[in-house]
């Protein structure tokens, strides 16, 4: 175990940022707590794959954790046998990149803090396709400056590193955007159904919104009605997107925050109700969550 970087969770998007890492000449530990996902490193020179997270925590200076939720995060952070109560480095460096409570967060950091090591929350945006591409962009809380081996580290998985701020702010912005976009994607598909109830050509109506004040990500990149853009998941059953279970996992998350921050989001609140009961009642769960749409206008009833 001879690297200086340790990666744990290499899952759909943390097996693309190792072999990303991997592309870019880094030698590194892993660790999943699934051992069949990592069966395709088992050959690499570049990679070692560590029994226990307390073993890649002992032999690494750099760790990136890429895990589903806050329980994962805070267990393999906290745990007797996680990373802070083993790793031997001085003055180490932590990265997580999955989404999490900002709040979560900070008690990491704060905890970090008392060994001396650095902590910085570094979600990303770009989904899976960015992941491979080695395109995501990292927002990263922890310090008014990010030090130039964190962002050196996080360029070779990206393309843009921005600097949020204190601890946690990284997630916070994660969370903002997420809230958006799934309060914006209701409101198109609401729109768009409306339209073409009403007689308008599906196609006319979208190239009108997406040269008018109405225009934004989910319409002119993530068209939620079918066959009008020949990229969008829509087009091919709402496969291969954004799971509606994942951002009913981050609008879970922004709401939690707003009720922290005493923010009002009413607007948000109604759309979690709408992915929630679409999830269960008409399974989209693990659909792009454009697949609202197909609930909205009743697509399967006709
Ligand atoms: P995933 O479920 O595909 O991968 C998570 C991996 O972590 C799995 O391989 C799992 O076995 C492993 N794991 C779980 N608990 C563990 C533990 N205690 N120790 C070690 N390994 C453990 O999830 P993903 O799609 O790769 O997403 C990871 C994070 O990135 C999530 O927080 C998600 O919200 C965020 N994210 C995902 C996307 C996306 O499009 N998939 C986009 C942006 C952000």
């Amino acid at each position: 175990l001879n690297a200086h970087i340790g990666f744990v969770g290499l899952g759909n998007m943390g097996m693309k940022m190792v072999q990303n890492l991997v592309k870019k000449g880094e030698s590194l530990v892993v660790f999943d707590t699934q051992p069949e996902v990592l069966s395709s490193l088992k050959n690499s020179s570049k990679v070692t794959i560590a029994e226990t997270v307390s073993d890649l925590a002992k032999h690494t200076s750099h760790i990136i954790t890429m895990l589903p939720n806050n329980d994962s995060v805070w267990g393999v952070y906290t745990n007797p046998d996680g990373i802070l109560k083993n790793c031997t480095k001085e003055n180490a460096t932590f990265i997580d990149c999955s989404t999490v409570d900002p709040i979560l967060a900070q008690k990491i950091w704060q905890l970090s803090q008392e060994k001396n090591h650095s902590f910085f929350d570094a979600p990303v945006s770009g989904g899976v396709v960015g992941a491979e591409a080695g395109t995501l962009t990292f927002m990263v809380g922890g310090s008014e400056t990010i030090p130039k081996d964190v962002e050196s580290l996080l360029l070779k998985m990206g393309a843009r590193v921005i600097s949020c701020g204190k601890s946690g702010t990284g997630q916070a912005a994660k969370l903002c955007n997420n809230m958006l976009l799934g309060a914006t994607m209701v409101a198109l598909a609401e729109t768009m159904n409306m339209g073409i109830k009403f007689g308008l050509d599906a196609k006319v109506l979208a190239s009108i919104i997406n040269s008018s004040s109405g225009r934004c990500w989910s319409s002119d990149v993530n068209q939620p009605v079918p066959n009008i853009l020949e990229t969008a998941p829509s087009t091919r059953n709402y496969q291969g997107g954004f799971k509606t279970n994942l951002l009913i996992k981050d609008m879970k998350l922004a709401l939690a925050l707003a009720e922290k921050t005493g923010s009002s989001v009413t607007l948000a609140k109604r759309a979690l109700e709408i992915y929630n009961s679409a999830a269960n009642e008409q399974q989209i769960g693990e659909l792009d969550f454009s697949a609202i749409y197909k609930v909205i206008s009743n697509l399967e009833n006709e």
